[in-house]
């Protein structure tokens, strides 16, 4: 049998872009996948489907799973020959219980690794614009637990750590915080030094809390701070004003709905991410492709007959490759065939199977793509099953003659969602991305025909989708070109200021 192995991978603070790369590797490796609570949605989303999940944070009862059990567990999925992979927030040997996981593992025997993480105490105070060291202000970084057990005062030596001048971060310690700042104060540090604290660091709902020594409980009451959090103390703080590039990105704290299918959203959401956004994936429809589709076969055995292959997204490339490859055939079967694709998006799918559009039209949509396409002879359309009129009733208006192709469906994936329908109608989703009119049907079936969309801009690729937009009432605003690159420029041309 397989021998088993656990992974103990860091999963960084929260922003999905702060997992390691060896962290991913192992993620797309895992037969079976342990988390915590601590452990963010975008990063459970990368777990490739059909992987084992088991959630150790949930508090069943308001008891979690307790250690002993995560450690037989992760001994036993080992033991039944799987590659198990513990996912633990930040980094899993600062305060993780990293250690403890692995003791029960290295005397059974059976073989580990461990994968550092970003720890939370250095990471959110970055995003936040504090670096932990600077070597004006301090010549040590401690980092200390603020955990108070039940009944149990805390066990800090307060002395020590004010004489070391150095940076003070303590996890765990919102509870516990003003003890913390009695403590210190008690131990003589100056009630003057700058501190802060940082809630949820590096996600989009992060919030910084400054002040002073003296004033921080006060404060952070004040904005009502919970865990998890970090509390640094010391000159450092002081930087934050200047430093706090996090807040000023252009989108931060302004909240987009994407409703691309879930095999396409990364692309989008990881650049409104970097621009700050709060991104929500709630994929409205999903593509899947006819199989078997004896038209294409039909279509495709007599490829002679035409001169021009069209296509007109991703998903109809990608159908396509299915059905070669399953006729034992390659991207030389196509021989002297041109290739015609509706945007950069669809001609860079046929770019990945080594093939290069002749033609893209120069604005990217079916109406652009069916009057310009250079065709002398026949063109075989393979598309999505409901496909834009606009591009056949162009080609037939040219006298160019067709066969169009449905290749693929679009299913639209979510039973309806009151929980989105509310935020939406409460104007919590101020913005919602659209790719295409079937992902605006897709979105409208899911909040329901009847609800008012007047409070959620729509941010849409092209004319065509906008049109589908305003047939339910949604306001729209189109980009200047069909393309992803244009969409999120569109939604940094549309944020509205914000307060955070
Ligand atoms: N191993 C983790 C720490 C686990 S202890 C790491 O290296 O980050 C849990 C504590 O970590 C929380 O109480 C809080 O103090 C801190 N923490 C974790 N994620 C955080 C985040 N996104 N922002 C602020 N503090 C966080």
């Amino acid at each position: 049998m397989k021998q088993g192995k656990v992974i103990l991978v860091g999963a960084g603070p929260g922003d999905p872009g702060l997992l390691t790369i060896r962290g991913r590797e192992a993620l797309s490796g895992a037969e079976v996948v342990v988390y915590d609570r601590l452990v963010s949605p975008a990063i459970l989303a990368l777990i490739p489907s059909g992987v084992e999940r088991i959630d150790v944070g949930k508090e069943a009862s308001h008891h979690k799973v307790p250690q002993e059990e995560i450690n037989r567990i992760l001994l036993r999925k080992a033991l039944e020959g799987k590659t198990v992979v513990r996912l633990k927030g930040g980094d899993p040997f600062v305060f993780g219980r990293g250690g403890e996981e692995l003791e029960l593992l290295a005397a059974q025997g059976v073989a580990f690794e461990e994968v550092p993480g970003i720890t939370s105490a250095i990471a959110a105070a970055a995003y936040a614009g504090i670096p932990v060291t600077h070597r004006d202000y301090c010549s040590s970084l401690h980092i200390i637990t603020g955990h108070q057990r039940a009944g149990k005062e805390l066990s800090i030596d307060f002395e020590a750590l004010v004489r070391t001048g150095g940076t003070l971060i303590f996890l765990m310690g919102v509870t516990a915080m003003p003890k913390i700042v009695e403590g210190l104060l008690q131990a003589g540090m100056d009630g003057g030094t700058p501190a802060a604290m940082v809630e949820r660091g590096t996600t989009p709902s992060q919030r910084r809390c400054s002040a002073t020594l003296s004033t921080l409980p006060e404060k952070a009451a004040e904005m009502g701070i919970r865990s998890p959090a970090i509390i640094i103390v010391g000159r450092v703080c002081s930087l934050a004003e200047d430093f706090c590039w996090f807040d000023r990105l252009p989108l931060r704290g302004r909240r987009y709905l994407v409703t691309r299918p879930r095999q396409r959203a990364g692309r989008l959401s990881d650049k409104l991410r970097r621009l700050g956004a709060d991104v929500w994936e709630y994929p409205c429809i999903e593509t899947v492709p006819i199989l078997p589709c004896p038209a294409m076969d039909e279509a495709l055995q007599q490829i002679g007959r035409y001169e021009w292959l069209v296509f007109t997204s991703p998903a109809g490339v990608s159908a396509f490759r299915t059905e070669l490859t399953c006729m034992g055939r390659d991207g030389r079967y196509l021989a002297g065939v041109k290739l015609a694709a509706i945007g950069s998006g669809t001609a860079k799918a046929l770019q990945e199977m080594g093939l290069t559009a002749d033609y893209v039209p120069e604005v990217y949509d079916a109406a652009h793509l069916g009057e310009g396409l250079p065709a002398d002879g026949r063109a075989l359309i393979l598309r999505a099953e409901i496909g834009s009129p606009a591009l056949t009733e162009a080609l037939r208006r040219r006298n160019i003659s067709y066969d169009d192709i449905p290749v693929y469906r679009t299913v639209y994936a979510n039973a309806q969602s009151p929980a989105l329908r509310t935020a939406l109608e409460a104007g919590e989703v101020p913005y919602a991305a659209f790719t295409s009119a079937s992902t605006v049907k897709g979105f409208v079936s899911t909040v329901g025909e009847d609800a008012d969309f007047s409070r959620v801009l729509g941010l849409c690729i092209g004319e065509q989708t906008a049109a589908e937009a305003r047939k339910h009432g949604i306001p729209v605003r189109i980009a200047h070109r069909a393309t992803i690159d244009a969409l999120v420029e569109l939604a940094v041309e549309t944020a509205a200021p914000c307060e955070i």
